[in-house]
């Protein structure tokens, strides 16, 4: 099969978040797998200023490989691209975000025909690269290259939607009568990921549980309706992890390498990192968060109930960046307990995998989560994850290999942590659960299997 994918951020290249992880990983499983893949993705400033060499294909379009023979394209048009952030800075998004993606999925679909790769399907992901389907099946329906290439979007997390003024729709160049209500309209707002779901020819999310929570009212974001008319053509697939790049035995960034029989060299990460945070070096449950500091991680509760869990015999190293309002909670935390909680409010691969490889709890308690990698990767760093009973989570996580509570509440959370304090006290049974959680696999193997069948289906539809 030939298969293009398309999509906003695609790790190394660049990365906000789990979206960059998948796209980086799942075109090398489906490679592995015999299928011939490449990648779209915009020409950012951090592509241009990276370490892999770029190749100028044509006027705005560069390549790079991955893999063993994947070409990533990159679109390039500087006065949209080539700035410091992906999405936005800290003042917020960029006001030409509506421009700047529709630019990137328009581009795409024309180099796609002008470097002659014609694909089965088209893999696209999230709001930025939503209006592909809806162009597909209107502006470029009549162009035989584009005939019969098959769409599947993936929607990694339906709280972002690409909502745009409609004072905007001109700039599509689509036909206004699409701004309907059957189309990419959405409370007088243009609503890209809607038109993405409208058009595309099967859509997926990624994990089972939350492509049945976003048909309900709690999790769809208003979009549950649209979903629901179109249940036959949604499906879930859970996402794996790139064990060549999380894997405890061979990571280049943590202080030492270890495997599951060799807990003490575990300990000497937990030490490195305490003696890094300039926390006393001792024996006390260490709880370990790499998140963006968002509503959606569980920060709501989380912020209510931090105070109290500092109280408690145990130290807290959090790594996020995100809303101000939590960057400012957390630096008074970090005042008011200096020997207990260190905080690090930036972007930082290096301390992310240090995190993992350290703690003994790995605090995930999103109110709720499309998949989730942070308890995946905890995992396989042998870091008990502690969660909310929710979407991937829910798919991953039990009280076989984790702590999970399932009423959003703060007392539930709080009552999780103490549960994990005692049994921390309890070394054997503590010691098992940490082994335990080596034997989790969620290589990215058995998913990319599961692609295929979905893209098979869709080709024969
Ligand atoms: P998201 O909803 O943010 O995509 P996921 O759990 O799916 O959440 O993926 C988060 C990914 O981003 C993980 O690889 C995690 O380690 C990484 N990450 C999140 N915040 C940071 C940060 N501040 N620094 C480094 N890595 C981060």
């Amino acid at each position: 099969m030939k298969i293009a994918i398309c999509a906003s951020e695609v790790f190394p290249f660049a990365k906000t978040g789990g979206l960059a992880d998948v796209t980086g990983a799942l075109p090398l499983a489906l490679e592995d797998l015999g299928q011939q893949v490449i990648i779209f993705m915009p020409k950012y400033q951090t592509v241009s200023s990276g370490k892999w060499p770029l190749k100028k294909e044509k006027d705005g379009l560069f390549s790079t490989s991955l893999g063993k023979n994947i070409k990533v394209y990159f679109i390039e048009h500087d006065g949209y691209f080539n700035r410091p952030g992906l999405y936005g800075e800290k003042t917020g998004d960029y006001p030409d975000n509506l421009e700047r993606f529709a630019f990137f999925n328009k581009k795409t679909l024309d180099f796609l025909k002008e470097i002659d790769f014609k694909p089965d399907i088209i893999h696209i992901h999230d709001w930025q690269a939503s209006l592909i389907p809806v162009y597909l099946k209107t502006v470029y329906s009549d162009n035989p290259f584009y005939k019969d290439i098959k769409s599947l979007l993936t929607i990694h997390n339906i709280g972002y939607q690409g909502l745009f003024s409609k004072d905007e729709f001109y700039k599509l160049g689509l036909d206004w009568s699409l701004f309907n209500i059957n189309g990419l309209e959405f409370y007088n707002q243009i609503n890209l990921l809607k038109g993405g779901i409208i058009f595309s020819d099967a859509i997926n999310t990624v994990s089972p549980t939350y492509s049945k929570e976003i048909q309900t009212k709690e999790f769809g974001f208003g979009l549950e309706g649209v979903l629901n008319q179109k249940k036959d053509s949604l499906y879930g697939i859970l996402n794996g992890i790139d064990y060549s790049v999380w894997n405890p035995e061979t990571d280049q960034f943590i202080f030492k390498n270890y495997s599951a029989q060799q807990l003490d060299k575990r300990y000497e990460n937990k030490a490195a990192l305490q003696k890094f945070c300039n926390l006393p070096v001792k024996d006390v449950l260490l709880i370990g968060m790499v998140s963006r500091l968002a509503e959606q991680k569980g920060w709501d509760i989380l912020g209510e109930a931090i105070d109290q869990i500092c109280e408690y015999d145990l130290q807290l190293v959090i790594l996020g960046t995100g809303d101000l309002k939590y960057h400012i909670l957390l630096e008074e935390i970090q005042k008011k307990y200096p020997q207990r909680c260190a905080v690090y409010l930036k972007f930082d691969e290096v301390l992310a995998h240090r995190i993992y490889a350290s703690s003994d709890v790995f605090l995930m308690p999103s109110r709720y989560e499309p998949c989730g990698l942070g308890q995946m990767i905890s995992l396989k760093y042998g870091a008990v994850p502690l969660v909310f009973k929710t979407g991937g989570l829910a798919d991953t996580i039990s009280s076989k290999n984790g702590f999970v509570f399932d009423v959003y509440k703060k007392e539930e959370l709080i009552n999780k942590i103490k549960e994990a304090l005692n049994l921390y006290r309890n070394k054997n049974r503590w010691i098992s659960l940490v082994k335990r959680t080596f034997t989790y696999n969620f290589s990215w193997q058995e998913s990319a299997k599961e692609y295929i069948r979905l893209y098979q289906k869709l080709i024969c539809k």
